[in-house]
């Protein structure tokens, strides 16, 4: 970032700071986060201790988004001039760091916004995130924190007059960090947030709509646990429609379709219908509602399937077309999952069926990537082995394949390995196996030493 001189926003004095003014998401996949944190260009004034934020110019790119935003902020007063003398420099070095197809008629036309928080309503949106969304986000923090700082025979009141504003998302939320809290160690937030889920659950209009649904769930799990272990379709069919017949509600609905998505084919209607069809006049009108309902809540859930697996299609591509591939896969690490490898070898395989060669090849030379990243470290393949051998000799032969992995770390990683399988918090039959491996390795690794010591072997070990 460049040190450029500008002027203390409180005392006017000039002061030397670092100023960003470009952030391009082609160059520098951070720069996203760092404007919607919006913690970026603080300056701190050596004269008057002013710290905060400075308000310069500044040009948002996305490539992949096609948005380009332009921010100048109002109280530096900059004629129109003025404001094309900066910003024309900044597109020629966004340009400059474009290849040629990608110089769309986008980058023309940039957007002028008028507030910082409009520019980050605006790259939200482009990610589908609309301003609602976000106000109401904004109204949940507000409601836990009021929650959290309440005493606690406050907490019934305000849950009951933030009724609206408690919904599926506030208990999501509730609940993950009341994971946080747990793998913080902080047992206290993570009671006291429980304390508010729990009365949220018992005295919300969603809370007893998420409670019905709960016990929908329970109920139908038990139901379909009475059939046995693989059931016939006919009879998992009839049990589906007898369940949701016997009670055609909302909750039993998203019972369904969270538990028994897959269960829900064209036989399972067809069953239904003939139900209806049976049913006494009565009770028809409900049915079919119930089943309309029913496909529209199916159509979401595969909707959002849909984008699911085509974010995976498009960061699958992304990734294949990195210039480091390694780097970029070490990056994208933290997500890559079972799902991501699933839609990574169905590309691969379609390339294949369709004969592209140089497809074939980017993607194989992406999946070569993950299956290295993904692997586990050579000493703990080597204890893998160690444990899975079939006898003594077996051990020894793969002990001296590989004795320069077998290093004080590793038997120390064996050494905890044996404290956890002591205290039983590893598998029982693992625990003998990994008692023997340990002795068979402090052994060698002993033997080793000694042979170094009398020369026979270099003395790289000696040192270990
Ligand atoms: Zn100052």
């Amino acid at each position: 970032m460049p040190q450029m001189q500008i002027l203390c926003p409180q005392c006017k004095q000039p002061i030397v700071a670092e100023i960003r003014q470009l952030f391009d998401v082609g160059q520098d996949p951070a720069a996203k986060q760092e404007i919607l944190s919006g913690l970026f260009n603080i300056v701190q004034c050596p004269h008057c201790g002013y710290q905060g934020p400075y308000p310069a110019p500044l040009v948002y790119h996305d490539p992949d988004k096609e948005l380009l935003l332009v921010f100048v902020p109002p109280e530096l007063g900059l004629s129109q001039h003025d404001q094309e003398k900066f910003v024309g420099p900044l597109l020629q070095q966004i340009m400059r760091h474009l290849p040629a197809e990608k110089r769309k008629a986008y980058l023309l036309n940039p957007q002028q916004v008028l507030s910082l928080r409009s520019l980050q309503e605006r790259i939200l949106e482009a990610d589908g995130i609309t301003k609602e969304m976000l106000e109401a986000e904004e109204r949940r923090v507000k409601l836990l924190q009021r929650l959290l700082s309440a005493p606690e025979d406050a907490l019934v009141d305000i849950l009951k007059q933030e009724d609206e504003t408690v919904d599926a998302r506030f208990f999501q939320a509730v609940s993950q960090l009341i994971d946080a809290a747990r793998t913080g160690n902080d047992e206290v937030s993570a009671q006291r947030l429980e304390k508010i889920l729990n009365l949220a659950l018992e005295h919300t209009t969603a809370g007893q709509e998420q409670r019905a649904v709960i016990q929908a769930l329970q109920d139908l799990e038990k139901r379909l646990a009475a059939l046995g272990p693989r059931p016939d379709p006919a009879r998992l069919r009839t049990t589906l429609v007898d369940w949701l017949a016997e009670d055609p509600s909302e909750s039993r609905l998203q019972a369904l379709v969270a538990l028994a998505m897959p269960l829900l084919d064209y036989g399972f209607y067809q069953a239904l219908s003939e139900r209806i069809e049976q049913a006494p006049e009565e009770q028809k009108a409900a049915l079919e509602k119930a089943r309309d309902r029913l496909l529209e809540l199916s159509k979401q859930v595969e909707e959002a399937y849909r984008q699911a697996v085509q974010a995976l299609r498009e960061a699958v591509e992304r990734l294949s077309q990195a210039q480091d591939v390694r780097k970029a896969v070490q990056e994208a690490l933290p997500w890559i999952d079972q799902d991501f490898l699933g839609v990574l070898a169905e590309e691969l395989e379609q390339a294949k069926r369709s004969g592209d060669e140089a497809r074939v090849q980017r993607l194989q030379r992406l999946w070569d990537a993950v299956q290295e990243a993904l692997a586990p470290p050579p000493e703990v393949q080597l204890l893998d082995r160690l444990l899975a051998a079939r006898d003594k000799a077996e051990r020894e032969r793969l002990m001296e394949q590989h004795a320069d992995l077998i290093t004080p770390d590793l038997l120390q990683t064996v050494t905890q390995l044996v404290v956890q399988a002591e205290q039983g918090a590893l598998p029982p039959e693992l625990k003998s196996s990994l008692q023997t491996v340990y002795n068979e390795l402090t052994r060698f690794s002993m033997l080793r030493r000694l042979k170094g010591a009398a020369g026979e072997d270099g003395s790289k070990e000696g040192q270990a």
